[in-house]
This record gives C-alpha cells, structure tokens and sequence, in this order.
C-alpha cells in the first residue's frame, strides 16, 4: 500500500480520535487498578498530535510516525506517554525508506516496537500490560494471510485485551495492588487494542 500525504493523515487521525473518544472508558479502567488517569493521557497526547496534524502529514509515512512518537513523549506523563512515544518513534524510524509498505516491512518494524516497548518497560508478555495486546496482534499478523488477515489482527487484539483481565499486574501501578489487579481489564492493553483496531479498519476500508 502507497502511503500518499493525505492517507498518512487520515491514518494519524483516525488512531487520534479511536483513543480520544475512548477517554472515558480508558480512564475508568485505570480507576480500578490505577490511577485513573490513562484517558486523559492518551486524550492529552493524542489532541497534541492532532494539533500538530498539518506539521506531522506533510511528512512522509515514517518520519510523520517519529513525530507522533516525540508529540506523544512531550505532552503526555505517566508510563503511557514515553511507551507509545516510543512505540510511534520506533515504527516510524523502522518505515522511514519506505515507500511501499510490505507485510513483512511492517511485521519487522513493529518487532522492533515491541523489543523497545520491553526494554523500556522492563516488561514482558503475561505481566498485564499493553504487550499482551500488542505481541499477540503481531504473532496474528505474522501468521496471517491474504485478504483476512486485518481482520484476524484486530480479532486478536480485542480477545487479548480480554485475557488481560485475570491475570496478575506485574508491572507499572496496577502491580502494587498485588492480587486485587487481577478481575480488571488492563488500561494499556485497552488502549492498544483501539490503536489496532483503528489501524486494521483503516486499511481494510483501503485495500
Ligand atoms: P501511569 O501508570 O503512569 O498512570 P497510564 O495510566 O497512562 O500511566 O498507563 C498505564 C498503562 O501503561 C498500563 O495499563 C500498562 O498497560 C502500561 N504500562 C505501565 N507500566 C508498564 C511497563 N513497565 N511496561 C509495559 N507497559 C506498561
Ligand atoms: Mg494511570
């Protein structure tokens, strides 16, 4: 798929407004095993971005995605904002030559993501965050095929985010509570399932 200016910015705007219509929710689940503050996290961040649209789409598809990653890190606080800076910084550097995004270009990109989001979280899967959405959506991608594949990704990430819920919280605030995190929908892994969502839909809208 050829990512032209005005397709970078639908895209941008379209995972923007998934996450910002979501503020709420997002923000009641971080109620119950943090500090209720992931909605307005992701809410801050992304109206940032798409204050910022006109600047960010006049890039091509990478380095608009790097600047996605910078606007995200500057406006938002919390563990949230440096992750998915990050994880928008990572892909977008990893597509920056890209003019023809590929299955497999887009599968290594988003590897490398996901081993940025590891480090820097000194996280992994089964700790109950936004990597146990994020590395099942890519082993889907991975694995899939053909015309379904999106669909598949996005089927994925949303049963992932509900696998979330009994499990243990071993990393950011949700860990302190120990056994009462499990029972709760992770806040990150919500929020990563809107992003792939949102992704999935716009390009199975596109091919
Ligand atoms: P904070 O926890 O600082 O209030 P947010 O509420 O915005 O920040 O984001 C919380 C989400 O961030 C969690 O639900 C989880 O998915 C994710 N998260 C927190 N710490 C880590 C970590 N070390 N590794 C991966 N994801 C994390
Ligand atoms: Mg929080």
């Amino acid at each position: 798929m050829n990512f032209d200016q005005a397709t970078t910015r639908e895209l941008i705007v379209t995972i923007a407004n998934a996450l910002i219509e979501r503020k709420d929710e997002l923000t009641e689940l971080d109620r119950a095993i943090g500090d209720a503050d992931h909605g307005v996290n992701m809410d801050r961040g992304f109206k940032a971005v798409l204050a910022g649209i006109d600047r960010i789409s006049a890039q091509p598809l990478g380095p608009a995605l790097k600047e996605v990653g910078r606007t995200l890190i500057m406006a938002v606080g919390g563990a949230s904002g440096p992750l998915y800076g990050k994880l928008f910084a990572t892909l977008g550097l990893h597509l920056e030559n890209e003019r023809d995004l590929t299955k497999d270009r887009v599968v290594c990109a988003c590897e490398e993501a996901i081993k940025v989001i590891k480090a820097l979280g000194r996280s992994d899967v089964g700790q109950k965050t936004m990597l146990d959405v994020l590395v099942p959506a890519l082993e889907a991608l991975r694995a899939g095929n053909g015309h379904g594949v999106l669909a598949q990704v996005r089927e994925r990430a949303h049963a992932a985010a509900g696998e979330t819920v009994p499990m243990l919280a071993q990393r950011g605030r949700a860990s302190f509570l120990g056994e009462r995190s499990r029972g709760h929908m992770d806040p990150g892994a919500r929020s990563s399932e809107l992003i792939v969502e949102s992704v999935c839909r716009f390009l199975e809208s596109r091919v």
